[in-house]
């Protein structure tokens, strides 16, 4: 349920009360915190900046989400799953977090707008794709640099792509551009692929898909929009120039956890730390999805984390009121 100007009214009321549950973040991990916080009956708010869905949402075609044998897109899914919270009462509100004052009983959560209290808190800022930091990256994002094959694959219908990174995001992206482009280099900076085999052999049966191994890109061309990149061959140090008219970066992700920096213990990563209940090191806050530090980052293994997380956080309210 997300709120609409007549209910402009209820988010003011909302902040002056200390509702029981907070969560930052609307991706499938907050979301199901969401559904299991309502449905736990805690006063439930899910405040999310941008899109609800996180990365789900830029995500073509999801098959590896049980419970839909063929596939289902990230939008319908986010749909799926925010019209489910929405119906447990997890009320939606579209403010950013910005600062987050955790110690205490009462966990504050200021956003670009306003600042909500709760007596508990489910962190789940997901993830961010990595930028290269390579020469004509920032300077052509937008004019053939993209990060979002979802977003911006129809900008380049019949035309001639690279790819770089790969992982499972540079795969799965790589096959949805197939729709569009003619031709696409996935470049990969070793021999082996790290992403899933299934998605290898998709994209080694894929006439449209090439490679090229043990290259990086080393800086980006163009006028107006790209025009080729500079690659290196990491094993004999030898460099070319590729035209491409478009460059799609999937190169890993970092959390979006800069805001959490002082708030609650991060790895070296900046990836928030927890026992197995999703705990954080600060009491009464927990932590779920993939700004979570733990072993596999799925919509799956997020939608887990999000009900360890609003069951422990349920407990751990149930322990105060005694
Ligand atoms: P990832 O698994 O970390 O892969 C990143 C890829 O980029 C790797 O191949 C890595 O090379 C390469 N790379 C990293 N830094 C680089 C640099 N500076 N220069 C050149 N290449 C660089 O990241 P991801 O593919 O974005 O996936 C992120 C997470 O989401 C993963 O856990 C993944 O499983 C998950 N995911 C799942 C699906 C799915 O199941 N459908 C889809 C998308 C993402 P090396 O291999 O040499 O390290």
């Amino acid at each position: 349920m997300s709120y609409g100007n007549e209910e402009v009214v209820h988010k003011q009321e909302r902040q002056d009360q200390t509702v029981d549950l907070i969560i930052v973040g609307g991706g499938p991990a907050g979301l199901t915190a969401g559904l299991y916080g309502g449905r736990a009956r805690l006063d439930t708010i899910l405040l999310e900046g941008a899109a609800v869905g996180g990365q789900m949402t830029t995500t073509d075609e999801i098959d590896n989400y049980p419970g839909f044998p063929k596939g289902v897109t990230g939008a319908e899914l986010t749909r799926l799953m925010e019209d489910q919270a929405g119906a447990f009462d997890c009320q939606i509100i579209s403010e950013m977090a910005t600062e987050v004052v955790a110690e205490g009983e009462v966990k504050t959560v200021k956003t670009d707008q306003n600042q909500y209290r709760g007596r508990s808190l489910i962190l789940c800022p997901g993830t961010e794709y990595r930028k290269l930091g390579i020469p004509g990256e920032q300077e052509f994002t937008g004019r053939g640099v993209s990060y979002c094959a979802t977003c911006d694959a129809a900008f380049f219908k019949d035309s001639k792509i690279v790819v770089v990174g790969g992982g499972d995001s540079a795969l799965t992206e790589a096959l949805f551009l197939r729709k569009f482009a003619k031709e696409i280099t996935i470049i990969h900076r070793r021999d082996k692929l790290r992403g899933e085999k299934i998605y290898q052999e998709k994209a080694f049966a894929e006439p449209k898909i090439n490679f090229l191994w043990d290259t990086v890109v080393e800086e980006i061309l163009g006028n107006k929009t790209v025009e080729s990149v500079k690659v290196r061959n990491v094993k004999n140090d030898e460099r070319h120039e590729i035209s491409t008219e478009g460059v799609f970066m999937f190169i890993g992700v970092v959390p979006k956890t800069a805001f959490l920096k002082d708030v609650v213990e991060l790895d070296e990563w900046g990836y928030i730390v927890t026992d197995d209940s999703c705990r954080t090191s600060v009491e009464g806050v927990f932590a779920a999805g993939d700004a979570r530090k733990s072993f596999l980052k799925q919509i799956a293994t997020a939608v887990g984390d999000g009900a360890t997380a609003a069951f422990a956080a349920e407990k751990y309210l149930e322990e105060r009121q005694g």
